[in-house]
């Protein structure tokens, strides 16, 4: 027996059959519960068609979350961490923020469910990525910054001296580029050797 068939089965015990976040429609694949120390039961939950979707970052809208209310309380740490994270994601329903105070979990379960959210935050699917500069600062559009570098520009018959400002950068697809005007040209330039002004 493979560890996934060992723990879809154990799961399926666990949770009767039945979806371990809503309980109301019969469970159809393992979710492990991300970043997961160990691949185990203990680390993964049985959801359902419609659930697993959603977790994995889809729209909320179009099924009520009320389950979370019950599914929070859940012995089951996996099930917890994800509750808490769908609370987050709810966040602006006061009912959402209430269960959010009154939930109890040890203080590395709360690691773990808080670890969950930086990655979907992370996800490019889900949020734009944030373009930062050498030292971590986020640039936005309309920005100064400096140059730590000198940047010879070819083609343009110059080489921009470390420390020159350029205003008004604009950001690009990429978090790594912005485009910046350097003596009348407009450059790509690479946010590893910019500082923010
Ligand atoms: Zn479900």
């Amino acid at each position: 027996m493979s560890d996934l068939s060992k723990i879809e089965s154990e799961l399926r015990e666990r949770s009767s059959g039945q979806c371990e976040l809503c309980t109301a429609n019969p469970g159809a694949s393992v979710l492990q519960v991300e970043p997961v120390a160990k691949v185990d039961a203990d680390h993964s939950i049985w959801i359902c068609e419609t659930c697993g979707p959603t977790i994995e970052g889809g729209e909320l809208n179009g099924q009520d979350w009320f389950c979370l209310q019950d599914s929070i309380w859940s012995e089951v740490p996996a099930i917890q961490v994800v509750t808490w994270r769908m609370l987050h994601r709810l966040g602006s329903d006061s009912w959402a923020q209430d269960l959010i105070e009154q939930c109890y979990m040890e203080d590395d379960q709360l690691e773990w469910a808080k670890a969950g959210l930086l990655a979907t935050s992370d996800d490019p699917g889900s949020t734009t990525a944030i373009t930062k500069d050498s030292n971590g600062s986020e640039l936005l559009e309309g920005d100064s910054v400096t140059l730590i570098k000198a940047l010879d520009v070819k083609g343009g018959g110059f080489t921009a001296k470390r420390g020159t400002m350029v205003k008004g950068i604009r950001l690009t697809d990429d978090p790594e580029n912005v485009e910046g005007r350097v003596n009348g040209m407009v450059l790509v330039l690479k946010t590893c050797f910019l500082k923010k002004a």
